[in-house]
C-alpha cells in the first residue's frame, strides 16, 4: 500500500538532504554565525542512504530530490544518484546553489539526474555577494550555462524574494527567463532563516510578482498537477522561458502536499514547519529490519501535519533552519 496520511494525502515525493554543510551563507537561510555543523558520524552514510532510498521506493515514493545544505559539497553524490536510477526511481532531481555545477554537470547527467534547480537570487554580482555572503556569482552563471547546454535544460532557477533586497529585480529575472529559455521560479520567503530576521513585511507576495510580469509580458497559465507547489505560466507572445510562482506564505498549498523530508542526520520531517523530527537513524543503527523501518515510516507519515501555521496567531518558527532541514 502506498504511503498516505490520515487526511488521505498520498505521499509520493521525498526530499533527501545529503549534507548539512554549505559553501554559501544566504541571508534568508543560513546564519552568519560560525560553523555549527553536525559531526560526520551523525550524518547518514551513503550505504545508509542507499538502504533508506530503496525502502522509500518500496513504499511508493516516485520522486526523489537530492538537496542539502549544498549537495555538491559532499563527495559521492553522483554515485548516490546512480543508485537511485538503478532502483528505478521515476523522477530524480537536485537543488543546488550552482557554485560547483559547471565541472560536475556532465557527471550528474550520466548518473541519471532528470531535473535540476539552481538557486540565484540576484542578477547583480554585488547584490548576489551580499545575499549569499560569497563571491561566487560567475561560477553560478557558468553552472547555469553548463546545464543549458546539457540534456538537463531548461534549468529551473529559484529566487527567494526579500523586500528591500532583491524585489526590484522581478522584471530583470523575467527578461533573463525570456532571453535564456529558463524556468524562472519566484519563492516567497518563509520563516526558516537561521538569523530569525523573517517578518511578514519582507515577504513579496506571489500575486505582486504575477501582476508586475503580466502587465509587461502577458502570461498564460500552464495546467499543473495539483500536488505541484508552483503555479506555472508561459509568455503569451510565444517567447520561450517560463515563470513559476511558489506562494507558501500567501497561498498555502498544504491540502495537496505529497511530500516528506529526510534530513542529513536521518530524521523524517513530515512538514517543513514540523515541531518535531522522527528519528529514523537510531532505528537504523540499532539494527532494525527493512520491515521495522517500513512500519515506522508508515506510522510517522500517517500523523503528517494538516498544514503549516504561518498565518495563525500561535505560529512559532521551527528550531531548525532551512539549511538543516533540506529545502
Ligand atoms: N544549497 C542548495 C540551494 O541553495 O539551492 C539546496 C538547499 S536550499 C536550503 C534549497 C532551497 O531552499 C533553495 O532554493 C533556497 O533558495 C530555498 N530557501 C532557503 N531558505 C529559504 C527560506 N527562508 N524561504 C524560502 N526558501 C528558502
Ligand atoms: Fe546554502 Fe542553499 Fe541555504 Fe544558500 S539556500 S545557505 S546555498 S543551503
Amino acid at each position: 500500500m502506498m504511503l498516505h496520511d490520515k487526511f488521505g494525502r498520498q505521499i509520493t515525493d521525498l526530499r533527501i538532504s545529503v549534507t548539512d554543510r554549505c559553501n554559501f551563507r544566504c541571508v534568508y537561510c543560513r546564519s552568519a554565525d560560525p560553523e555549527n555543523y553536525r559531526e560526520h558520524d551523525e550524518i547518514l552514510s551513503w550505504p545508509e542512504l542507499n538502504r533508506l532510498a530503496s525502502i522509500f521506493k518500496t513504499l511508493g515514493i516516485r520522486k526523489m530530490r537530492v538537496t542539502g545544505g549544498e549537495p555538491l559539497v559532499r563527495p559521492g553524490v553522483e554515485d548516490f544518484i546512480s543508485h537511485l536510477r538503478a532502483l528505478g526511481v521515476e523522477d530524480i532531481s537536485m537543488t543546488t546553489n550552482g557554485h560547483l555545477l559547471a565541472d560536475r554537470c556532465a557527471r550528474l547527467v550520466s548518473s541519471g539526474l532528470n531535473r535540476i534547480n539552481i538557486s540565484l537570487d540576484s542578477l547583480d554580482s554585488g547584490k548576489f555577494e551580499r545575499i549569499t555572503r560569497t563571491k561566487s556569482f560567475a561560477s553560478v552563471m557558468n553552472g547555469i550555462d553548463a546545464v543549458q547546454s546539457s540534456t538537463l535544460a531548461p534549468a529551473k532557477i529559484n529566487a527567494v524574494l526579500v523586500r528591500g533586497i532583491n524585489d526590484d529585480e522581478v522584471e530583470r529575472f523575467a527578461i533573463f527567463a525570456r532571453e535564456r529559455g529558463l524556468i524562472m521560479r519566484f519563492i516567497e520567503f518563509m520563516p526558516l532563516d537561521g538569523d530569525r530576521h523573517w517578518t511578514r513585511d519582507v515577504v513579496v507576495p506571489a500575486a505582486e510578482v504575477y501582476e508586475r510580469i503580466h502587465s509587461r509580458w502577458p502570461l498564460e497559465q500552464i495546467p499543473h498537477h495539483h500536488s505541484e507547489t508552483a503555479r506555472k505560466y508561459r509568455f503569451a507572445d510565444g517567447t520561450h522561458g517560463e515563470i513559476g510562482l511558489i506562494a507558501p506564505v500567501t497561498q498555502p498549498f498544504c491540502g495537496h502536499c505529497s511530500r516528506i523530508r529526510l534530513t542529513a542526520d536521518g530524521k523524517i520531517r513530515t512538514c517543513l514547519f514540523s515541531k518535531e523530527d522522527h528519528d529514523l537513524r537510531s532505528l537504523l543503527r540499532e539494527g532494525a529490519s527493512d520491515e521495522d523501518l517500513e512500519i515506522y515510516i508508515r506510522s510517522v507519515v500517517m500523523e503528517k501535519e494538516e498544514g503549516h501555521r504561518i498565518n495563525h496567531a500561535d505560529f512559532r518558527p521551527p528550531t531548525r533552519s532551512m539549511v538543516f532541514i533540506g529545502g
